[in-house]
C-alpha cells in the first residue's frame, strides 16, 4: 500500500461557496470538500498539467504570472520518470507556455487544443479568425472600463477582468450578447467562463480533444492518463482521461467531474513532487 500523504496539506476541509447575484459574486458560505486528495502518481501514468492555477498561481495579470520555483525541476524529474509522458494542456498559446518554462520544451497544447504538439515535436495547429462583431463588443468594453485586459489568441481571444470583477455581468452579457446576434459565428465559436476571464474558443477544439489525441500517440498511448486542472476549462480534460480509464484532479473550489481534488498549486506541488517516489508501474490499472 502506497504512502498516504496529510490530507490537510493537500486539501482544506472546506471551501467557499459562491452565488452569483446581479453580476456580482458574493461569498455565502462554506461547504464540505468532498472529493479526496489523489493517490500517489504511477510511474506508468501519462500527465496532463494545466497552466495558470494549477502550476503557477494566478496573477493579477497574466503577463505578471511567475512560475514557481520547484516547477521546472519538478516537470524535468516527472518526464524522465515517465518517459517523456508528460504534457502541459492551457488556454496559453504554445509560445507563451514554452517562453514560461524554458528551457523545458514538452508536449505541449495551446489555446485549448488549437494548436498542440507531441512528443515528436510535430505541431497542429487548427487556427480562425475570431467574429468582428464579437472582437468589437469585447473592445467597447475594454475602452469604456479601465483595468480589463483584452488578449489575444492564436485562435480566438480573452478578456480578464480580474482587477474588475464587479464588471463580470456587464461583460458576460455584452459579449455572450454580441455572439448570439450572429448565428452562423455561434455555430463555430463559443465562449468559456473561466476564473475571471471570458474565453472564445472554436466549438471544434477543447482541452479533451487534445488530450485524447496526444493519448494515441507515443509515448502517451496505453498509459493511463491523469489530468490536473483548476478550472471550469479543464472539465473536458478531467473527462477525458477518465473515460480512458484514468483520473481528473481538481485544484481549488468549485464543483468537478474529477475523483480527487487538491487544494491549490502549493498542494499540486507537494503532490507532484513527494512522489519522485512515483508507485511502481506494474500498478499500471490504477493509474
Ligand atoms: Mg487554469
Amino acid at each position: 500500500m502506497p504512502a498516504r500523504y496529510p490530507s490537510r496539506r493537500l486539501a482544506p476541509r472546506s471551501y467557499p461557496v459562491f452565488l452569483q447575484l446581479a453580476g456580482r459574486r458574493l461569498c455565502y458560505g462554506q461547504c464540505p470538500m468532498t472529493l479526496r486528495e489523489p493517490p500517489p502518481l504511477s510511474a506508468s501514468a501519462a500527465l496532463f498539467l494545466d497552466f495558470d492555477g494549477t502550476l503557477a498561481p494566478i496573477a493579477p495579470r497574466p503577463q505578471d504570472v511567475r512560475v514557481p520555483v520547484w516547477v521546472l525541476p519538478a516537470l524535468q524529474a516527472l518526464s524522465t520518470r515517465l518517459d517523456g509522458a508528460v504534457a502541459i494542456v492551457s488556454g496559453r498559446p504554445l509560445a507563451q507556455l514554452d517562453a514560461f518554462l524554458a528551457p523545458l520544451r514538452l508536449p505541449a497544447a495551446g489555446a485549448h487544443g488549437a494548436e498542440w504538439r507531441g512528443a515528436s515535436g510535430r505541431i497542429s495547429r487548427q487556427l480562425g479568425d475570431p467574429p468582428l462583431a464579437v472582437v468589437h463588443a469585447a473592445r467597447l468594453l475594454v475602452a469604456a472600463h479601465a483595468g480589463l485586459i483584452l488578449e489575444a489568441k492564436p485562435s480566438g481571444f480573452s478578456l480578464h477582468y480580474r482587477a474588475r470583477p464587479e464588471l463580470e455581468g456587464e461583460c458576460h452579457d455584452a459579449l455572450f450578447a454580441a455572439l448570439a446576434a450572429a448565428p452562423e459565428a455561434s455555430a463555430v465559436w463559443e465562449w468559456l467562463h473561466g476564473h475571471c476571464v471570458f474565453e472564445l474558443k472554436q466549438r471544434s477544439v477543447s482541452k479533451g480533444l487534445a488530450v485524447r489525441a496526444l493519448l494515441a500517440q507515443a509515448p502517451f498511448a496505453g498509459r493511463p492518463p491523469v489530468f490536473v486542472g483548476d478550472d471550469v476549462t479543464d472539465e473536458d480534460g478531467i473527462k477525458a482521461v477518465q473515460e480512458a480509464g484514468g483520473f481528473g484532479v481538481r485544484v481549488g473550489d468549485g464543483d468537478s467531474q474529477a475523483r480527487y481534488r487538491l487544494a491549490d498549486t502549493d498542494a499540486v506541488g507537494t503532490w507532484l513532487t513527494a512522489p519522485m517516489a512515483l508507485r511502481p508501474a506494474k500498478e499500471k490499472d490504477q493509474a
